[in-house]
């Protein structure tokens, strides 16, 4: 049914990076070279090879990934930014099995999700990839915690007691389980979907603007908060963002243009990604 990926992605499609100093484009973007050592190689939560999406046919036709090779790890926060229509949300939504690559393959740790039939894509989606959206996505008529649990409600599994009230402490909601999303503000709405996808303890979290609704006391709450899933529970998040505020607590980010990743940063701070953005005319 599944494959193993390929140890490594082969070589980048990312030119190298305007100014000298940072390490070559194919190892910072997690795609080592042809012959590096095998004990360099990241494990991936997630990664695409080779990956195309078209949408449309004839002159309707858009090209949104446009041979695009890229691995998420491990641990990591990776951000996505590129300006609009650049492809951000359909690599996220191919990578995340949501949508359906036109070409390549795509892989949730080990398993292959390109061959996967819907209902074994469904499966695994439902055990191993948690998502944020922009519209919280939380429903009307369940309170906070029912929201939070409802995904394993779903699978038929328990939460784990103790780690289900460490996300609620973390996430600061212990005095507002019993509300309704109607009786939360938009950062506590937003707060309590963070919390329904690490409670799941995906392999990954995939997170689509996720403060795009959101004022910028709120955002920072969010985002606080998924670095810590991430430096402090060893979570993966791969986050979709147009904001350099936001993309600031990433550890990694991934810069789209035309459907394609044309440059990354690590370790970034907002100031190194308003430079980089204005040196890709973002
Ligand atoms: P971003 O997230 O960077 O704004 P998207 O991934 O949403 O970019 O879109 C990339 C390109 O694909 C855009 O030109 C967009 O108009 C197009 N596109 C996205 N989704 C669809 C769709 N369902 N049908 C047709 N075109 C689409």
């Amino acid at each position: 049914m599944t494959e193993t990926p390929p140890p490594f992605p082969p070589a980048s499609p990312i030119p190298p990076f305007p100014s000298p100093g940072p390490p070559p484009a194919t190892q910072a973007a997690g795609l080592q070279p042809v012959g590096a050592p095998a004990v360099a190689a990241p494990v991936w939560a997630a990664q695409v090879l080779d990956a195309s999406k078209v949408y449309g046919t004839g002159e309707a036709q858009v090209r949104a990934l446009d041979h695009v090779t890229v691995g998420f790890e491990h641990g990591r926060f990776t951000a996505i930014m590129g300006p609009s229509g650049s492809g951000k949300s359909t690599l996220m939504q191919c990578a995340a099995g949501l949508d359906r690559l036109t070409e390549g393959r795509a892989f949730i740790g080990d398993t292959e999700i390109t061959r996967l039939s819907e209902k074994q894509l469904t499966l695994l989606r439902r055990e191993q990839v948690g998502f944020v959206f922009q519209q919280f996505n939380l429903l009307p008529t369940l309170d906070a915690r029912e929201n939070i649990t409802f995904p394993l409600d779903l699978a038929g599994r328990t939460p784990d007691p103790a780690w289900m009230e460490q996300v609620v402490q973390t996430v600061g909601l212990a005095d507002r389980l019993h509300h309704k999303p109607s009786e939360l503000s938009g950062g506590q709405q937003q707060r309590v979907a963070v919390a329904r996808a690490l409670v799941e303890r995906p392999a990954i979290i995939f997170a689509d603007e996720p403060t795009g609704n959101l004022d910028s006391q709120s955002s920072a709450e969010i985002l606080r908060f998924m670095q810590r899933a991430v430096l402090d529970y060893g979570q993966t998040v791969v986050m979709v963002t147009h904001d350099p505020i936001a993309a600031a607590y990433a550890s990694r980010i991934l810069f789209l243009a035309d459907g394609r990743i044309v440059d990354e940063l690590l370790d970034p701070t907002r100031e190194s990604i308003l430079a980089r953005m204005g040196n890709l005319g973002a």
